[in-house]
C-alpha cells in the first residue's frame, strides 16, 4: 500500500519523523539544507556518503501475469532535507525514489513496487482508465517508459480506484521530488499543483497536524501562488500555537516565518538583496537575501557582500551559507579573502577556504595552508580538505607537507581514494 511506502523508510514522509528529524539528531544538517541546499565542498558529507544499493526482484502483474521488475532500496545517504520535506542525498547517492515505481511493460501499468506484490485494487478499473486517458500515446517509450512517466501512468491507476486523500498527497509530493530530482520543472509544478488541495483535505480531517497545513503554504509559495501560501502559513502558526509543546514553539514559528519571508522578499533587485545582507537586522531575513545568490554567476559586488558575510556576520550558518555559494563561484581575486577565511574558527568557513585556494591552484597560499594543520596530528575534515588543496596546488612545498601527513598516519588510505575521487570531478 501506498501508506506503507511512505512510512518504511523508502520515502520518509510527512508523518512521523519529520519533525522530529528537524528538531533532534540531524538539526544542523537539515538547518543548512533547508536554507541553502548545496554543501559541495563539505568533507563531512563526502564521509557519509554511501551510494545508494538497491536490488532488483521479480513480481508477478497482478493484472495480465507478466513479469515486472521491482527495486528493494536498501541503502542511502542522505545530508539533510529541504522546506518541502524532500530528502536531499548525498553527492554519491542516487535519490531512492527513483526506484518508487516499478511497471509492467506487458500491460503498462505502474505502480508503487510493493502494491504489485499486494495488490488491493480492480484491476479492470485501471485498464479501463488507461484506455480513457489516452496516456499511452503521450509516452516516448512503451516499454520502457521515464521516471516521470511512470509517475504520471501510476496517477492515472491511482485516481481511478480512488485513492484517498491523503495517499494522492503523498503521491504527488513524491511525484513532484521525483520530477525535480529528473530536471522536469512542468512535471514537478504539475504535482505540486495537484498536492495542494489533497494536502488541503488531510489537512482539515487532521486539524491537529501542523505539517498539510504547512505545505500547503509551502506547495503554494513554490508555484507562486502567495496569497494561498500566506493564508495557510498563517492558519500552520495557529496549529503551531495549539498543539506544539511550549519549549519547542519558538523553533517552528521561525521555521514557518522564514518560508512567510520567502514570500515578502520575492522579486526584489540585486542591490536589495544585497542591502539586505549587509544591514538588514533579522539573521532570517539576511539567509533568504543570501540564498538568493544561490546558483548565479555572481557580479564582484555580490561576491564581496557574501565575503563579508563569511567574515563578519554574527551567525555561523550564515557565514557557511554564504561561503557554499562563494566556493561555487572561485575567481582569481578571491584569494586574499580565502587566505583570511583559513583562519576562521568556523570548521566550514575553513573547509571553503581550503577548497577555494585548491581550486584556483593558489602557490601563495602554500605556506598559511600548511601551518594551518602542521600541529595536528589527527584526521579532521579541516586537516582532509587543507591537503586536498596542497595537493591540487601540487607545488613541492605542497607535496612534501601532503606526503608527511601520509607518513605519519594523518591521512589514511581512504581519505587518498577519496581525494583521487574529488579531484576527478
Ligand atoms: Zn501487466
Amino acid at each position: 500500500m501506498l501508506e506503507k511506502i511512505l512510512n518504511n523508510g523508502f520515502v520518509k514522509g510527512i508523518t512521523a519523523g519529520v519533525a522530529g528529524l528537524l528538531i533532534l539528531g540531524a538539526s544542523v544538517d537539515a538547518n543548512r539544507d533547508v536554507v541553502s541546499g548545496k554543501t559541495d565542498y563539505s568533507v563531512e558529507v563526502v564521509q557519509e556518503a554511501k551510494a545508494t544499493t538497491a536490488l532488483p526482484y521479480e513480481h508477478d502483474c497482478p493484472i495480465c501475469k507478466g513479469t515486472v521488475v521491482g527495486f528493494d532500496v536498501l541503502g542511502t545517504g542522505y545530508s539533510g532535507q529541504e522546506t518541502d520535506f524532500k530528502r536531499i542525498c548525498t553527492e554519491r547517492s542516487e535519490p531512492p525514489r527513483i526506484y518508487a515505481f516499478a511497471y509492467c511493460g506487458d500491460c503498462n501499468i505502474a505502480l508503487y513496487g510493493d502494491d504489485f506484490e499486494e495488490f488491493n485494487y480492480d484491476g479492470d478499473v485501471m485498464l479501463r482508465a488507461m484506455e480513457e486517458s489516452g496516456i499511452r500515446n503521450t509516452i516516448k517509450d512503451l516499454k520502457s517508459p521515464g521516471l516521470v512517466e511512470e509517475a504520471r501512468i501510476a496517477e492515472v491507476c491511482y485516481t481511478a480506484v480512488g485513492e484517498p486523500d491523503e495517499n494522492m498527497a503523498h503521491f504527488y509530493l513524491l511525484g513532484s521530488w521525483l520530477a525535480q530530482d529528473c530536471g522536469d520543472t512542468t512535471a514537478e509544478k504539475d504535482f505540486q499543483r495537484k498536492a495542494i488541495p489533497c494536502f488541503g483535505y488531510v489537512s482539515e480531517s487532521n486539524p491537529g497536524e501542523w505539517e498539510p497545513a504547512y505545505l500547503v503554504g509551502e506547495l503554494s509559495r513554490r508555484i507562486g501562488d502567495d496569497e494561498t501560501a500566506r493564508i495557510w502559513f498563517d492558519k500552520t502558526k495557529g496549529i503551531i500555537d495549539e498543539e506544539i509543546p511550549e519549549e519547542e514553539k519558538e523553533w517552528y514559528h521561525s521555521f514557518v516565518d522564514k518560508q512567510i519571508l520567502e514570500v515578502e522578499l520575492r522579486g526584489l533587485s540585486e542591490t536589495e538583496y544585497i542591502k539586505i545582507i549587509l544591514e538588514d537586522e533579522v539573521p532570517n531575513t539576511r539567509d533568504i537575501a543570501i540564498s538568493k545568490f544561490e546558483g548565479n554567476d555572481l557580479e564582484t559586488i555580490a561576491r564581496r557582500a557574501l565575503q563579508e558575510v563569511v567574515l563578519n556576520d554574527e551567525y555561523d550558518l550564515l557565514r557557511e551559507n554564504a561561503m557554499g555559494i562563494l566556493v561555487q563561484n572561485v575567481r582569481e581575486d578571491m584569494i586574499p579573502f580565502f587566505v583570511e577565511a583559513l583562519q576562521d574558527s568556523h570548521p566550514r568557513v575553513v573547509q571553503g577556504a581550503a577548497y577555494g585556494l585548491g581550486e584556483l591552484k593558489a602557490e601563495e597560499a602554500v605556506p598559511t595552508l600548511i601551518k594551518r594543520v602542521e600541529n595536528e596530528d589527527e584526521y579532521s575534515n579541516i586537516n582532509y580538505m587543507v591537503y586536498l588543496a596542497l595537493r591540487q596546488i601540487g607545488t613541492p612545498e605542497a607535496i612534501e607537507a601532503f606526503d608527511k601527513a601520509v607518513e605519519s598516519g594523518v591521512l589514511h588510505e581512504w581519505d587518498i581514494k577519496m581525494m583521487d575521487y574529488d579531484l576527478e570531478e
